[in-house]
């Protein structure tokens, strides 16, 4: 599982690249000090960023790591207390589920915000992390990212080959599903907090 947690560190390594020359191109750049998206609830994200993001926590200085966990902890904590999400069921296997954990955690920021608006955990962020801002268009105008709505641009899908980078993940995904032994890739995302503070390689 190592090799394919590398694997996707280099593939999330090569998004971002490929992202900041596409915003560059089309001088589409987040507004200095938003960092709104990181402040309205939590969003799902794969098995896979999430073992990624376990992982590479070891490398983040402890006295950070402990501050993202015990945040993290304690909004956990929170969220089973009011009965919307449980460490003992950590997956988000439907969209029904997506959809309320994001609604029920809609005051809740990323516990890896801090108080100036930064990410502690930066250069090990999940996929969506990297790649959220303006709006990604197909041809036709078609729709492949809805961006956050601040942004008047977009990016073309033949600046920022979004399909091909769903696929290069899709590909990851699934071996990582292999390796743990499953015949085919499962639709199970989780959040930022449980993938922190869990140990989700028994729910593969
Ligand atoms: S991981 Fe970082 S970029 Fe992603 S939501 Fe959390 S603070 Fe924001």
């Amino acid at each position: 599982m190592k090799k394919i947690i590398r694997n996707y560190s280099r593939f999330l390594k090569l998004t971002s690249d490929q992202y900041a020359s596409a915003s560059q191109k089309n001088k589409v750049k987040c507004k200095r000090g938003c960092y709104e998206c990181c402040t309205v609830g939590f969003f799902d994200i794969t098995l896979l960023d999430a073992l990624h993001l376990r992982e590479s926590l070891k490398q983040v200085p402890p006295h950070i790591r402990k501050r993202v966990l015990d945040k993290a902890n304690e909004q956990l904590d929170l969220l089973e207390k009011k009965g919307a999400f449980s460490r003992e069921d950590p997956l988000l296997k439907s969209l029904k589920a997506i959809d309320s954990i994001s609604r029920r955690s809609a005051k809740m920021s990323c516990p890896a915000l801090n108080e100036t608006g930064g990410c502690l955990i930066y250069e090990h962020r999940p996929h969506i992390c990297r790649i959220f801002g303006p709006t990604i268009r197909g041809k036709r105008r078609a729709v492949h990212l809805e961006g956050c709505g601040y942004f008047t641009r977009d990016i073309p899908e033949a600046d920022f080959p979004i399909l091909s980078n769903y696929k290069d993940e899709e590909v990851l995904l699934k071996a990582m599903f292999t390796k743990a032994g499953k015949k085919r890739k499962r639709e199970v995302d989780t959040i930022i907090p449980a993938a922190l503070t869990l140990d989700l390689k028994k729910w593969l």
